[in-house]
C-alpha cells in the first residue's frame, strides 16, 4: 500500500472523516428531503386542484347563465310570438344579466339562421344594447356547432379572441363563447351565445399559484394561451408556434398522461388536463399548469445536494480542526509509545546482553522494575519483588543486622541524588544465601519524585580468581608451600613489626641430584611433596615456610627461644629421616636433610640474615649431613 494511503496518513484518515460526515448527513438529511419533498408535491397538487376547480367553477358559471336564458320564459315567449314587447322584455333580461357579470364580452341571442336578434355589449363593464348593426354570423363556427346542437346541450368553444370585422381585435381579447341551443315545442329556434372574457379566469388562475412560479395554460391542440410569451394566442393566426408542432414528442408524452411533469428549456412545468364534468356539455381540454421560474426539474434535488454539500462544508470545517488536533496528539503519543516501547526493548536487550542485573526503585526504595539478570541474581521473580523495600529486602539479614558496612549506597543515592559506586557489596540472595555483588546506583527525576536505577553484577566469581590468583602468585606450584617471593615478603613485614626473637632455619636436602639420578625426575618431584607434607605437619599456624629453590626451604619462626628453635629443627629432621616415599611402583626412598639456623640480629634486611643461616647450613653440610648448625659468629663459626 502507499504511503499516503497507509492507516497512519492524513489523506486516509481525512477521507474517514468526510466519508463519516458523509454517512451521518445522509442518514440524517434524508428523511427531511423525503419529507420536504412530498410537502413541495402537496403544494403542487394542490395548486393544480385549485385551477381545475377555478377552471370548472368558472365554466359552470357560464354555461349554468346561457342555460337560464335558453330555457327562460321570456326567451321561449318571444320565439313563440316575436312581440315588441316580448323582445323588449327579453332586452331587458340580457341587460341585467350582463350587468352582474362584469366578465361578459356580450350576450346575444341568434335565431335558427343565424342572424343576431339581441345583442348586448359589456366591452367597458356598462351594458350596452346593440340594436344597429345586427349581424348574420351563419359562417362561424360556433354558430354551427351550435345549432347542431340538441336541445339542452351546451357548446363551449375553442378559447379564441375577438374578431371585428374580420380581423383580431387588437390589443388581443381572448374571449370563450358558449353556446346553448334554444328549442321552443322541440324545433330548434336558435342560440344564446356568450362570449366570456378569459383573461377573468387567466386572471384567477394566476392568484391560486406562488410567486415564483408562473402560470401556463395550452388548448388541447397545444396552442399558448398563457405562458408562452410573444407566442400566447399566436395559433389563433399562425400555427408554427403551437407547442405540439414545436415540442411534438413532448406533447405527445404530455397529451398522453392526464396529469405529470415535463421540463422545457431548463425549467419544470407540472401540468394537469382539465375538461368539463358535466353531462351534456361539449367543452374543449385544457392543459393547466405551473411554471417553476428558471428551475429545472431537478431543483430539488440539486437544491437538496447543494444543502447536503453546505453541511458537510461547515461540518468539516467545525470538525476538521479538532480532528487535526486530535491528530497531532495522538500521532505524538503514538509516537512516544513507540519510542518508549522501542528504548524498552532496546534496554532489554542492551540489558541482556550486558549481563548486568537492573532495577529501579522509587524514592522510598521500593522496587518499581527489574530485569531478567536481576531476577535470576537475586533469585526473586519481578512480580514477587515490586512494591517491596529494597534495602529491608536484600540488605537486611532475618536478625535485622545491615549487610552494609557504611550507609546503605542505594538510599544515599536516593536522598542526595549523587551517584553511588560499590565494588564489593553484599546482598541477600532470595534462598538466604549471600551474594558479592558489585554496584552502581544513579539517581533520576528531581528532589521531590526521585528515584534510582541500580546496575548489579556477580562479583563472587571475581573473588574467588582474585583469591585463586594471589594464592597462585604466592604458592610454589609442586609442593604448595609459600615461594620465595611470598615468604620474602611476609618474612619482611614481621621484622617490619619487631625485630625481637626472630629465626629462620634453612633446610636442604641432602644428595638429592642421586635422587633423581637413581629414581628419576618425577619420583624426586614425589619426595619433595612428601617432605614439604612431613614438614608441614610439625609447624604452627604462625610459623612461615617456603620454598627458595630447588630442593632448598626456609622456616622462619618468631616469639621461640633459641632452644625451642633448635628443638623444632630437631623434629624436623628427625621426621625427615623417619619419612618413608613410596613409589608407585612400591620402591621406598628415604632421605635426610641438614638446617641451618639463624637468629635476626636486626641486619635491617631479610638478605644478610638469610645469609648467616646459608653459612651455618653450609657448615652442617660440610660436618657430614644430616644435622643441624646454628650460625654462631662469635665462636667463629661460618666465615665471620
Ligand atoms: P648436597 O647434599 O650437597 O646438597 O647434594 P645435592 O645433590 O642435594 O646438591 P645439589 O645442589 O648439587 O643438587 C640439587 C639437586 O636437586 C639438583 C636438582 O636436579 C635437584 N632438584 C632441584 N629442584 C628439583 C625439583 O623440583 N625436582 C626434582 N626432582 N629435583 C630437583
Ligand atoms: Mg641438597
Ligand atoms: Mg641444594
Amino acid at each position: 500500500m502507499p504511503r499516503w494511503f497507509s492507516r497512519d496518513s492524513l489523506i486516509f484518515q481525512s477521507s474517514i472523516l468526510v466519508a463519516l460526515l458523509v454517512v451521518v448527513i445522509v442518514v440524517t438529511q434524508y428523511p427531511v428531503y423525503q419529507k420536504d419533498r412530498e410537502l413541495q408535491q402537496v403544494d403542487i397538487d394542490r395548486n393544480l386542484a385549485l385551477m381545475q376547480l377555478m377552471t370548472e367553477g368558472y365554466m359552470e358559471q357560464l354555461t349554468r347563465d346561457v342555460e337560464v336564458i335558453a330555457a327562460s320564459p321570456e326567451l321561449q315567449m318571444y320565439i313563440k310570438d316575436l312581440s315588441s314587447e316580448r323582445l323588449v322584455a327579453l332586452q331587458s333580461a340580457f341587460l341585467s344579466l350582463s350587468g352582474l357579470r362584469a366578465g361578459y364580452d356580450q350576450l346575444r341571442y341568434i335565431d335558427r339562421y343565424g342572424v343576431e336578434q339581441i345583442r348586448v355589449n359589456n366591452r367597458s363593464g356598462t351594458p350596452q344594447l346593440v340594436e344597429q348593426g345586427l349581424q348574420i354570423k351563419t359562417h362561424r363556427d360556433y354558430v354551427k356547432a351550435g345549432l347542431a346542437r340538441e336541445a339542452g346541450a351546451v357548446f363551449v368553444s375553442r378559447f379564441d379572441l375577438n374578431i371585428e370585422n374580420g380581423r383580431v381585435e387588437v390589443p388581443y381579447v381572448p374571449i370563450v363563447r358558449v353556446v346553448a341551443s334554444v328549442y321552443v315545442d322541440g324545433e330548434q329556434s336558435g342560440l344564446v351565445v356568450l362570449n366570456a372574457k378569459v383573461n377573468d379566469l387567466l386572471h384567477q388562475l394566476r392568484t391560486a399559484l406562488p410567486d415564483n412560479t408562473d402560470l401556463v395554460v395550452l388548448d388541447d391542440s397545444g396552442g399558448w394561451i398563457a405562458g408562452g410569451g410573444d407566442a400566447d394566442w399566436a395559433f389563433v393566426s399562425d400555427s408554427a408556434s403551437v407547442f405540439s408542432v414545436r415540442y411534438p414528442a413532448l406533447w405527445q408524452q404530455v397529451r398522453s398522461r392526464p396529469e405529470g411533469q415535463f421540463e422545457l428549456e431548463g425549467q419544470c412545468y407540472d401540468y394537469r388536463w382539465h375538461h368539463s364534468s358535466r353531462p351534456g356539455i361539449q367543452s374543449p381540454e385544457l392543459l393547466l399548469a405551473q411554471r417553476s421560474v428558471g428551475e429545472p426539474c431537478s431543483a430539488f434535488r440539486t437544491d437538496a445536494l447543494k444543502k447536503t454539500g453546505i453541511r458537510l462544508g461547515s461540518g468539516l470545517l467545525v470538525t476538521y480542526p479538532l480532528f487535526l488536533l486530535w491528530r497531532r496528539a495522538n500521532t505524538r503519543k503514538r509516537q512516544v509509545q513507540r519510542e518508549l516501547a522501542e528504548n524498552y526493548r532496546q534496554l532489554q536487550v542492551v540489558t541482556e546482553m550486558a549481563g548486568h542485573g537492573l532495577l529501579m526503585v522509587d524514592r522510598n526504595c521500593r522496587v518499581q522494575w527489574i530485569n531478567p539478570e536481576g531476577e535470576r541474581l537475586l533469585g526473586w521473580t519481578e512480580a514477587e519483588l515490586i512494591g517491596r523495600d529494597l534495602h529491608e529486602t536484600c540488605h537486611v539479614t532475618p536478625d535485622g543486622c545491615s549487610l552494609h558496612e557504611g550507609p546503605c549506597p542505594t538510599l544515599h543515592t536516593l536522598v542526595t541524588g549523587e551517584d553511588s559506586q560499590a565494588d564489593k557489596e553484599r546482598m541477600i540472595h532470595k534462598s538466604g544465601r549471600i551474594l558479592h555483588l558489585s554496584m552502581s546506583a544513579r539517581a533520576f527525576g528531581d528532589d521531590e519524585s526521585r528515584g534510582a536505577i541500580l546496575a548489579i553484577a556477580d562479583v563472587s566469581s571475581h573473588i574467588e580468581t582474585e583469591r585463586n590468583l594471589t594464592q597462585l602468585a604466592s604458592t610454589d606450584a609442586l609442593t604448595g608451600v609459600l615461594n620465595r617471593g611470598a615468604w620474602l615478603s611476609l618474612v619482611t613485614g614481621w621484622l617490619e613489626e619487631s625485630s625481637d626473637d626472630i629465626y629462620v632455619i634453612m633446610l636442604d636436602i641432602d644428595h638429592f641430584k642421586k635422587v633423581n639420578d637413581t629414581y628419576g625426575h618425577s619420583a624426586g618431584d614425589t619426595v619433595l611433596k612428601t617432605y614439604t607434607h612431613t614438614i608441614g605437619q610439625l609447624l604452627r599456624k604462625d610459623d612461615v615456610f617456603g620454598r627458595m629453590g630447588g630442593e632448598e626451604f626456609a622456616l622462619a619462626v618468631r616469639h621461640l627461644s633459641l632452644n625451642q628453635v633448635l628443638a623444632l629443627a630437631e623434629r624436623i629432621r628427625r621426621a625427615v629421616v623417619d619419612m618413608q616415599c613410596t613409589l608407585d611402583d612400591g620402591q621406598v626412598i628415604t632421605i635426610t636433610v641438614s638446617c641451618g639456623v639463624a637468629k635476626y640480629g636486626g641486619e635491617g634486611s631479610v638478605k644478610p640474615w638469610l645469609d648467616k643461616a646459608d653459612k651455618a647450613l653450609y657448615l652442617a653440610k660440610h660436618s657430614g649431613r644430616n644435622q643441624i648448625q646454628f650460625y654462631q659468629p662469635i665462636t667463629g663459626n661460618g666465615s665471620e
